[in-house]
């Protein structure tokens, strides 16, 4: 029987594998795995943590603002950006560090640098070869950017959380999550922005009302959001040092200071040699899996973004669970863990958020054929003294045949705090009785989710 260097190798230390390499040399696997940049992949360096961070500096700019009405006296402070990209940068070099020291704590052998696959046991980085029973390549997605007269001058999410100067006039291409977020942290944060989208409306796939309503929100915040819009080129003045000239489809021109294109993600498998092993992938590269995250090569695993199924943190972490129990057995006296898609919430961390679990409307009736419709929209007690004009929009879908509550919709201030919590009772398949039957806790937002009685009319 051949012998191999590690039980498990893991192509990749962001959420998943990094995950998956501690979870597994924690139960007595030996562990390698490679990373050739910081420790902690997208979401910690240029995702889900910087942007939170910056979504919270974006906030107070309103806080300033809404104090007023409760009594506040004096001028606002004005934002002190290079302090804020200091802060982020000191907060993920924390986390950076205790990635390294969780996996090295756990036994996890690290290797520094860029991988490729020699062969379904072998990893190759920087000339030194490392056998495995098992590899698991879990090594993201990367912004994809349309092949565009000027494609030169556009940044990306990766560039964004460093840009210099802070650019006062930004326009966002793209309608999806991180299109979104952008143009409100930035809109929050003093710029001027502009959005264009090339469809009729953000966010496809989300429920339609919520859609809609969070697109008249980023416009009553000042986003200049533009639908059915598109960029034909874009052109720099002066050479090289001065605005961009950004040419739109319809024939108009916007002057900017920068250009964030948010159009997506493409799995990162250049150059991973997937190809020569004969590993399956989707027509974008993603790489093909199992339910047990097994690809077309039997020692050969993945999970997380570079499979292009839910590009989350929290379903990367629980793929990568999944996946070591699937290795090596559950843990002592658990059962084993499996990973549902079913009801996953998320959140789109816009201003004001957007919380969702469950169906949207039309895959509701899609599914379920005869379901009821509740709505509420509101002006937050908050904002009574605030002087904010912003409201807040929710919304439940209900199965009538067995009366479980299979959509909740929100946007408003912490929506992903509120319907996480109602995640957890949906996935135990509560019914709109058992929401009815729930005491709200007074005065709140949530208690709303536990007060409709009437449906919309059909
Ligand atoms: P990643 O975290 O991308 O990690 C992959 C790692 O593999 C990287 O560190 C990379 O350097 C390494 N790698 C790649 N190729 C190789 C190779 N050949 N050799 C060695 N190492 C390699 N999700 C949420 O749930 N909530 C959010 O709020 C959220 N916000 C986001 C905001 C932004 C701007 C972005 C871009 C994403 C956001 N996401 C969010 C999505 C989330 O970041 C991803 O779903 C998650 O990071 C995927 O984890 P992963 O382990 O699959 O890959
Ligand atoms: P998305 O897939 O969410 O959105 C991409 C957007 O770009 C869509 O509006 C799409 O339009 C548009 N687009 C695609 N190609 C073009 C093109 N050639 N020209 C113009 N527009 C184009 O991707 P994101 O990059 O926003 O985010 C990637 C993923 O990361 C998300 O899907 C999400 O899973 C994850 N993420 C999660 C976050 C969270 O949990 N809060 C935050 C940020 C990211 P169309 O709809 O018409 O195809």
């Amino acid at each position: 029987m051949a012998v191999f260097e590690f039980d498990l190798l893991v192509v990749g230390g962001g959420s998943g594998g990094v995950r998956a390499a501690r979870m597994a040399a924690q139960r007595g696997a030996r562990v390698g795995l490679v990373e050739a940049q910081a420790m902690g992949g997208t979401c910690v360096n240029v995702g889900c943590i910087p942007k939170k961070l910056y979504s919270y500096a974006a906030h107070f700019a309103e806080s300033f603002e809404e104090s007023h009405g409760f009594g506040w006296v004096g001028t606002a402070p004005t934002l002190d950006w290079s302090a804020l990209k200091v802060g982020r940068a000191r907060e993920i070099t924390r986390l950076n560090g205790i990635y390294l020291q969780l996996l090295k704590g756990s036994g996890v052998q690290i290797i520094e640098g860029w991988a490729s696959l020699v062969d379904a046991h072998t990893v190759e980085v920087a000339g030194q070869r490392y056998s495995a029973q098992n590899l698991l390549i879990a090594t993201g997605g990367t912004p994809s950017v349309p092949d565009i007269a000027g494609r030169e001058h556009v940044i990306t999410s990766n560039e964004i959380f460093d840009i210099d100067p802070f650019p006062k006039r930004l326009l966002v291409v793209g309608g999806g999550y991180i299109a979104c977020e952008f143009a409100s942290i930035f809109n929050g944060l003093g710029a001027q922005v502009t959005q264009l989208y090339r469809g009729a409306q953000v966010l496809r796939g989300f429920d339609d009302d919520v859609r809609s309503f969070i697109a008249a929100e980023m416009l009553k915040a000042g986003v200049d959001l533009r639908l059915n819009s598109d960029v034909a080129n874009i052109t720099r003045k002066d050479g090289n040092t001065g605005a961009l000239q950004v040419h739109l489809a319809d024939g108009s021109t916007l002057e900017v200071d920068a250009v964030l294109y948010a159009t997506g993600r493409v799995p990162n498998v250049k150059d991973l040699g997937l190809e020569t092993l004969g590993v399956a992938q989707k027509e974008d590269g993603a790489i093909q899996v199992n339910a047990q995250y097994q690809t077309s090569v039997p020692s050969i695993y993945a999970l997380g973004d570079v499979t292009a199924r839910l590009q989350l943190t929290p379903v990367a972490l629980g793929e990568a669970m999944a996946l070591v129990d699937h290795l090596l057995g559950p843990v002592a006296g658990k059962a084993p863990r499996s990973m549902s898609y079913d009801f996953i919430p998320t959140a789109v961390f816009t201003h004001p958020n957007i919380g969702t679990v469950g169906f949207s409307e039309a895959d509701a009736r899609a599914e379920f054929g005869q379901i009821s419709v509740y709505k509420s929209e509101f002006k937050a007690l908050k904002h009574t003294l605030s002087g904010s004009t912003e409201r807040t929009f929710m919304k439940l879908l209900v199965d009538d045949a067995s009366d479980r509550v299979v959509g909740l919709h929100m946007v408003g201030a912490e929506a992903g705090e509120i319907v996480q919590g109602f995640a957890v009772a949906m996935k135990a398949g509560a019914t709109k009785a058992v929401f009815d039957s729930t005491i709200g806790i007074h005065p709140t937002a949530a208690e709303e989710f536990v007060t409709m009685r009437e449906p919309v009319k059909a």
